[in-house]
């Protein structure tokens, strides 16, 4: 046995003390990570902030001296969690005074934070570690692991924030962490909420009644319309306007008439992308190469204000494919059991509602 001892003494390295404020030398207990990190803290932010802490503190301790639990007359409690996500969810812990708040902004720590809050009953830190999930920054670069993190910890909220941030990718992703954290209804509901969302972008195109209301009549939308008068071959004795073609389609005739081909192909194109992406952003960012291309083909009229016509009308486009899809619901089963949080313990009882 002593042997034992002495060879885990060798094998163990010695434990290192937190940096400031968890190095206090009037601290009266001291939390020691799974790297073997100790941090010296007080009781009583933490038993203000968590009624696990509470309870812990209130059950006997060892006493001083007599075990190895202890450490210069300070109980020593062996925590799960590593030295980086103890030091933030006891910043969190801490009067903004003592510790400011850490920023979170990567995905990692946030999911760690919040399996941390829900293991020690931290409601607080849990709402603001939230408001971290459905920052734009973190939301834009990684939707779909926002959504599986929120939905696995049975964030209403910001569940549905996340899922409407995932219309900006194609659905179905090259990888995902996360996949285990969600179960196969969230995904279905998610797939679902996409599809409908594609169907009601697309009938934007099948009609044009949101253009012509905005626009009122064909001289606002001469920057892109052919208003000579044509025979039933599409021809006119009129010199054209431009060199640029014009497309005869039926489904893009404006008041009667035809616009350019290069703006229907901008059509085109930005709604075979919205099949896949049904956002309002893919419309933003598809106009860039309409106009360039508008410009390398060198006519003069149609150049001369392109750029200016085509982003007011790619907003316009973008807004209305926004507003199509806000109506859109995504029928998550609030009641169906999930699985546990990666790292903690069982997830906490919420009143049970529908989306
Ligand atoms: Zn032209």
């Amino acid at each position: 046995m002593e042997q034992m001892s002495s060879q885990l003494s060798t094998i163990m390295p010695d434990c290192t003390c937190a940096s400031p404020p968890f190095d206090h030398p009037k601290a009266d207990i001291i939390l020691r990570s799974s790297d073997r990190v100790d941090f010296r803290v007080f009781k009583l932010f933490l038993a203000l902030a968590s009624p696990l802490f509470e309870t812990m503190f209130e059950l006997p301790q060892p006493a001083v001296g007599t075990s190895d639990d202890t450490k210069d007359g300070l109980p020593v409690i062996p925590m799960q969690e590593n030295s980086k996500i103890l030091d933030t969810f006891l910043r969190f812990c801490y009067p903004s005074t003592l510790a400011e708040d850490p920023s979170l902004d990567n995905l990692i720590d946030i999911k760690a934070i919040i399996g941390v809050a829900k293991k020690y009953s931290l409601d607080l830190i849990e709402r603001r570690v939230c408001q971290a999930l459905v920052n734009s920054k973190v939301l834009e670069a990684e939707p779909l692991r926002c959504f599986a993190i929120a939905r696995n910890a049975r964030l209403t909220h910001e569940t549905i924030t996340a899922a409407r941030y995932t219309l900006r990718q194609p659905l179905i992703p090259t990888c995902l962490p996360e996949i285990d954290m969600i179960t196969a209804s969230d995904l279905l509901a998610l797939l679902t909420y996409h599809k409908q969302c594609s169907v009601a972008a697309a009938s934007l195109l099948v009609n044009l009644d949101w253009m012509t209301n905005h626009y009122s009549n064909p001289s606002g939308c001469n920057w892109l319309l052919d208003t000579r008068r044509v025979d039933r071959w599409g021809a006119s004795s009129e010199p054209p306007i431009c060199k640029c073609a014009r497309s005869h389609e039926a489904k893009f005739q404006l008041w009667k008439s035809a616009p350019y081909s290069w703006w229907t192909t901008y059509m085109e194109e930005t709604f075979e992308l919205l099949r896949d992406t049904p956002s309002g952003d893919i419309v933003r960012s598809e106009v860039e190469k309409t106009i360039q291309k508008v410009r390398d083909v060198g006519c003069t009229t149609c150049s001369a204000h392109v750029k200016e016509k085509m982003e007011e009308f790619s907003n316009l486009l973008a807004l209305n494919v926004d507003k199509a899809t806000a109506s859109i619901k995504l029928e998550i089963d609030r009641d169906f059991r999930l699985p546990p949080v990666v790292g903690s313990g069982p997830p906490k009882e919420k009143k049970k509602q529908r989306t």
